[in-house]
């Protein structure tokens, strides 16, 4: 593993530093126009420090896990299981048999609605969700509502894009058997107080699963002190590769579940009668694990612990401030969601005489790269009267310039369309 440029903890990241390790931030797109890379919320780069971790093992050691008696196959399994130790040690989770790699966020939560869903809901009871999930934190419930008889209920979102905690108490009730949140929305950036709805839905026997897809890449996140009964991300959104991600479930909770998908490796024994699951965490791994994933996921920990999340988080807080203070200046823009404060490296916007979809695209022309559309939250857009939204997100090597890039590209845009 090469070193990592680190720096004090309380020195202010400076992006320029650890730019040259992302190499895709060194693309030129057409006619020299330099990448401006604003869709961290979708996917983050890779730098090469996780690049070579994965054509190491590729190169070096690999085998499937958990199977062999030969070196390569020790090895890949000693990678892996390498990389739960660095997952549980980034979360502060007090076992390693509470890591599940999956396949990523939406997989740990089809998971759960699966696994602790079925076995749990009956007619009636209720799944709270809030208004500002992501599909992959609903389209999973409709579907165990749909399955056993229970109901989703959503809790509401004030103006500003924050949960409105007013309608807890009569939503958060004894038929409440699991809170699903998202810690940070999607869209609005918002940073919801999980820490106090967590207790309160243990306070009426519900279950709290926290989305951490937007979360934990950014944000220090320590189970045990959240006390949160399952947590789930993906490793794409915090420089690791696509197809690995992680659910993290109190051990006793994982214990009761039932497996969700059968196959190799989760089981104790198969005979022509049945089959005896597994141990944690092998139990909810069946077939070959996201092997090259995990390791690579575990490289990425590696990079963002040797940066520090504080200061990743109180540089994407100063890009924010910025853009949010840049875009409020400009006349027929309205941000969507709360102050700056309140929200994590998330700004969506809408323009009042372009398409959001429009806008995208003439921004590409400049080198700017947002995502455009309902970001997989139709109903938060709905909320808010606006079919789709453009959304400016940020990681460790976003700079300030970037953020002047895009305002630059906004005025042109605009200006283009009109033209026409
Ligand atoms: N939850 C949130 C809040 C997200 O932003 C996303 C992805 O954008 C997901 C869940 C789903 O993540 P994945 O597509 O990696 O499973």
């Amino acid at each position: 593993m090469e070193t990592i440029k680190t720096k004090s903890c309380d020195e202010e990241l400076d992006p320029s530093l650890f730019r040259p390790d992302f190499p895709i931030l060194r693309k030129v797109l057409r006619d020299g126009i330099p990448l401006v890379y604003l869709d961290n919320a979708a996917t983050t780069q890779r730098p090469r420090q996780v690049i070579a971790a994965i054509v190491d093992i590729y190169e070096h050691h690999y085998s499937n896990v958990h199977r062999g008696i030969h070196t390569l196959a020790d090895e890949t399994t000693e990678l892996y299981e390498g990389a739960r130790d660095r997952v549980r040690e980034f979360l502060n989770a007090a076992e390693r048999e509470e890591i599940v790699f999956t396949a990523g966020a939406t997989a740990g939560i089809n998971l759960v609605a699966r696994a602790w869903g079925d076995a749990n809901l009956r007619p009636g009871d209720e799944i709270l969700l809030t208004e500002m999930e992501h599909h992959s934190n609903m389209v999973p419930w409709y579907q165990l509502a749909e399955r056993t008889g229970a109901v989703v209920r959503h809790l509401p979102l004030t103006d500003d894009g924050r949960l409105d905690l007013s309608a807890l108490p009569h939503m958060l009730t004894e038929k409440t058997k699991i809170l699903a949140v998202t810690a940070v929305s999607n869209v609005l950036g918002t940073i919801n107080p999980v820490q106090d709805l967590i207790p309160a839905a243990h306070a009426v026997g519900a279950k709290v699963l926290v989305d951490g897809a937007q979360s934990v890449p950014h944000h220090r996140t320590d189970v045990q002190r959240l006390d949160a009964d399952f947590l789930v991300f993906s490793g794409h959104k915090m420089l690791g590769p696509t197809g690995v991600g992680v659910l993290y479930g109190k051990r006793e909770i994982l214990e009761a579940m039932p497996p969700f998908l059968g196959g190799g490796s989760m089981i104790h024994e198969v005979t022509l009668d049945g089959f005896v699951p597994g141990d944690l965490p092998a139990r909810f791994e069946a077939g070959t694990p996201p092997i090259v994933g995990a390791i690579g996921l575990g490289a990425a920990i590696d990079y963002l612990t040797s940066v520090g999340l504080s200061r990743i988080e109180s540089h994407e807080r100063r890009l924010t401030q910025k853009l949010y203070v840049a875009l409020a200046e400009i006349e027929g823009v309205r941000i969507l969601g709360t102050e700056p404060s309140l929200r994590g490296g998330i700004v969506s916007f809408v323009l009042n005489d372009l398409h959001a979809q429009d806008l995208a695209h003439l921004l590409d022309r400049y080198g700017v790269a947002v995502r455009a559309g309902h970001h997989c939250a139709m109903p938060l857009h709905r909320r808010y009267g606006v079919p789709t939204s453009a959304r400016a997100s940020f990681y460790l090597y976003n700079t300030s310039e970037d953020i002047d890039h895009l305002i630059d590209a906004i005025l042109r845009a605009r200006r283009l369309a009109h033209r026409k």
